[in-house]
């Protein structure tokens, strides 16, 4: 029999024809130990965060027990990995377990990540170490801190099994909760098949659940919906990514199956915020050719748009040179939506709360001298923001210089910075705080994420829980948390990161 529930399910994508996934239990797990809970998601999904701490519940977290109500199952999407098409990957070491509805009313899916082998694990073992769990855990969560849409983590749990990778790792699970896993993957999963009618159905579900305002009336000519559809993810992408620029971060695997439809960010495999600002930094491991460089991000959100667009043609017109059109007119709009986002963002970050046109060479401008003079992306905006409090005195000042391996590189700019935000009509206070409430303080630094998994690893949750408290409030000063603010040392300095 089963303890009471846990998660309320209401299930939407198990409802979908049978070649939409695989239906599989996770494997169970030998000694299962819970890692960290997020108790505030647990409190949004309506779930009691004690609850959650239970033996019971730890047996659930850890895909040992399939709770009342789920439906796990594998999701099938193909993709396009590092510009080559892959026609099935699938979840292969993840299930979804159902779907919830948040005290928000939003619909979420409860996902488990390293829960065993599925009919789409290839060679993989099915499994995930308990370092990537918990970075994806740490990232994603100040992701949502910093207001940017991402896929949330409720709970890492050690499984006490062992995983081999370069060498043995400790194995874990996370659970995953994310508006959706239908990824652009999995509309070329169905078109790779020739198969309209799931394409059909797959949009229809993501119009439904994702972007009901499209949902067209009776009359509306063939294809309509299914064209704002594509403009509406269009737009999500390019505002999602610009975000992403606007803190220095980079997802790293960029691949189609990674981009999911309703504009998060998901799968957090080799990500990191960058410290020192340059467009060509690249962390992931697996990056050799820096495809998914900082620099890069935003030309491939597009061609991933543009992949997205290919994959739904068959549903954007009866005639196919129609369909073509349709699908240009949707794609042609991702420059200016991400431009518009970009400036916005850029603009909010130098504290302008007015337009002009020489707004953007501004802020090109000093991002140049970051780059020029290794400038650390994050205090550089921070201490910027010091720079417009009233009193702002020497010792602000000597602070922002100092990020700048030559200090004068960055006073020029300066000068006409402080010109732009005169012709400004808000207060210096107000201008403070609008900047300090974009520009973050804090940020998940990679030696300090490296820090709190490798002491996790050796059964030490303290740093990792002071990093998580740290990263919900990224704007705050935080007294005697600066150390936290800090970039790497340069032996502290992480290179590449794994997934
Ligand atoms: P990712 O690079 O994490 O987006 O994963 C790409 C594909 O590889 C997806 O289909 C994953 O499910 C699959 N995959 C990654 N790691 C494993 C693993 N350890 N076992 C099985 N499948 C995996
Ligand atoms: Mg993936
Ligand atoms: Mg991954």
């Amino acid at each position: 029999s089963h303890p009471e529930a846990i998660f309320a399910f209401d299930n939407s994508y198990a409802r979908m024809p049978s070649r939409f996934f695989a239906r599989v239990d996770p494997t169970p797990v030998s000694a299962p130990r819970l890692i960290c809970l997020n108790r505030g998601l647990a409190i949004e999904l309506g779930v009691d965060p004690d609850r959650l701490g239970n033996a019971d519940a730890v047996q659930v977290l850890a895909g040992a027990t399939v709770p009342e109500g789920a439906e796990p199952l594998a999701m099938a999407y193909a993709g396009h990995q590092f510009g080559n098409f892959v026609p099935q990957l699938g979840d292969g070491r993840a299930l979804l377990l159902g779907e919830v509805i948040g005290r928000d009313g939003v619909r979420r899916d409860i996902q488990l990540k390293g829960s065993g082998p599925t009919p789409f694990s290839r060679r993989g073992d099915g499994r995930a170490a308990l370092g990537p769990a918990l970075r994806e855990f740490i990232v994603s969560e100040a992701m949502a801190a910093l207001g940017i849409p991402t896929t949330r983590s409720l709970a890492v749990v050690a499984t006490g099994e062992t995983v081999r990778r370069e060498r043995p790792l400790q194995g874990a699970v996370l659970t995953r909760v994310a508006r959706s896993h239908v990824r652009v993957g999995t509309f070329q999963f169905f078109r790779a098949r020739e198969d309209v009618d799931g394409l059909r159905l797959l949009a229809d579900h993501v119009i439904a659940r994702h972007y009901p305002e499209v949902a067209s009336s009776d009359p509306a000519p063939l294809g309509t919906q299914y064209r704002a559809m594509l403009e509406q993810v269009v737009a999500r992408t390019a505002a999602l990514i610009a975000l992403w620029q606007s803190v220095g971060f980079i997802h790293g695997v960029m691949n189609t199956d990674n981009m999911q439809v309703a504009g998060e960010t998901i799968d957090y495999g080799p990500c990191a915020f960058m410290d020192s600002f340059h467009p060509g930094t690249v962390y992931s491991s697996i990056d050799a050719g820096g495809r998914y460089a900082y620099g890069n991000q935003p030309q491939i959100g597009h061609w991933n748009m543009a992949r997205l667009a290919e994959a739904m043609l068959p549903l954007l017109g009866s005639d196919p040179q129609e369909a073509v059109d349709a699908a240009n007119a949707a794609l042609a709009t991702f420059p200016d939506r991400f431009q518009a986002a970009w400036d916005a963002a850029f603009r909010r970050k130098l504290g302008l709360m007015t337009g002009q046109d020489t707004d953007r060479t501004l802020a090109h401008d000093l991002l140049t001298i970051m780059a020029g003079q290794g400038a650390d992306f994050t205090l550089t905006f921070r201490r910027l923001s010091d720079l417009a409090a009233p009193g702002a005195g020497e010792e602000a000042m000597a602070a922002f210089r100092s990020l700048f391996a030559q200090p004068m590189a960055v006073d020029d700019w300066l000068a006409t910075w402080r010109q732009r935000t005169a012709q400004e009509a808000g207060e210096p206070m107000e201008r403070l705080r609008a900047m300090r409430n974009v520009n973050p303080a804090f940020i998940p630094r990679n030696h300090q994420v490296e820090h709190a998994l490798v002491a996790a690893e050796t059964g030490t949750t303290g740093p990792l829980e002071d990093l998580v408290e740290v990263l919900r409030r990224p704007f705050d000063n935080q007294p005697g948390r600066a150390a936290y603010a800090l970039p790497p040392r340069p032996e502290q300095v992480v290179a590449a990161t794994f997934c």
